[in-house]
């Protein structure tokens, strides 16, 4: 494919054929695993310390920083920070954490450079929807709370600590950057923990501390349509890489696939791709970015993330074909595979 480019970070290898990458790399002794359920999805840990007691205690600390942060921010615990604002925020301020106000401004910072892509207020359609059980809103119930979706409807004063919401039928769900937020923070308390090598992974949210001593950690993007098997294979080393797909909740219906990536414009589900991945410095914003790309498609999100000198993507649309931003150099096949 396409020769390589002054700028070339990362070389992408297409392996259509293989299995994942990852399971042979992550069977030695000296790495220490945690697997689990965390905030609704999987988590995964591979770290790497000589010391076995002190990579459990930063495992540790890592999954009950996320419990904590589940604890905040999920809408499915009632007396979160986040389902307080919910109940109460239309009709008088609420006093949050600083931590809250934080990331709802980094949110909002999102939604303004994406035109509104990203969106938490997407939720105010949103909660209506259960996939699990085939539910959706008609299309009067959607136009009549379209009007709620806009995220300048969350007014964040950070003197006073408070949220409010200015107008009625407002709900707001970090589902799309919580998990990357979760997994930046935990690439931060390993770090404290003396931990220098380490991958942590979140659903579709994964962060890269150092690299898989002395060679690139390998992170396999799946085929949306196929989940056995691997589109695209990724050296990667001290970054985040975030997918999002539309394979992670949905169903089907008249041949329409809902599934739970929102466009704030129509409060329907983008059909235009299938998966987007975003690399980048930040899991907070690759998992925010990957959200919002979803809903700009191919051009439009393309050129957003070429706006972005420190992120790349890998689109898979709706045909099934691979797109990369400029900075990634597709390579060959046979190198791929190993
Ligand atoms: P991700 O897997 O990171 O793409 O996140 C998908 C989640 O983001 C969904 O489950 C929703 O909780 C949330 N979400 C859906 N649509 C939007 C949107 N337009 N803006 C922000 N968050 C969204
Ligand atoms: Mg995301």
């Amino acid at each position: 494919m396409a020769p390589p480019v002054t700028r070339q970070r990362v070389t992408i290898q297409c392996v259509l054929l293989l299995t994942l990458a990852l399971a042979p790399v992550l069977a030695r002794a000296e790495w220490v695993y945690h697997r689990g359920d965390m905030m609704g999805t999987s988590l995964r840990m591979a770290v790497w310390h000589e010391d076995h007691d002190a990579a459990q205690a930063a495992i540790d600390a890592v999954i009950a920083d996320m419990r904590r942060i589940n604890a905040l921010m999920s809408p499915y615990v009632a007396d979160s920070e986040l389902s307080r604002l919910n109940a109460h925020a239309a009709r008088e301020p609420v006093a949050v954490s600083a931590e809250l106000i934080t990331l709802l401004q980094q949110a909002r910072a999102v939604s303004e450079t994406t035109g509104g892509a990203f969106d938490i207020t997407y939720a105010s359609v949103g909660h209506l929807y259960d996939y699990r059980h085939g539910v959706r809103p008609d299309a009067s119930a959607v136009k009549q709370r379209l009007p709620a979706i806009d995220y300048r409807h969350v007014v964040i004063d950070a003197d006073a600590g408070t949220v409010r919401y200015s107008q009625p039928g407002v709900r707001i769900d970090l589902g799309g950057i919580a998990k990357g937020y979760a997994v930046e923070r935990a690439a931060g308390i390993l770090a404290r923990h003396g931990v220098s090598n380490a991958q942590i992974s979140l659903g579709g949210d994964t962060r890269l501390l150092g690299d898989h001593r002395g060679r690139p950690w390998i992170i396999g993007i799946r085929d949306p349509r196929d989940a056995e098997r691997t589109a695209v294979r990724v050296p990667l080393a001290d970054e985040a890489i975030s997918t999002s797909g539309d394979y992670e909740r949905y169903f089907e219906e008249g041949g329409i696939r809902y599934h739970h990536i929102i466009n704030p414009d129509t409060g329907a589900s983008p059909d235009s791709v299938h998966s987007v991945t975003i690399i980048g410095p930040s899991a907070t914003r690759t998992d925010a970015f990957s959200t919002s790309v979803f809903v700009m498609g191919v051009d439009r999100g393309m050129a957003f993330i070429e706006d972005q000198p420190a992120f790349e993507a890998v689109i898979v649309d709706s045909r099934g074909r691979l797109h990369y931003s400029s900075g990634l150099e597709p390579g060959d096949d046979t190198e791929g595979a190993e």
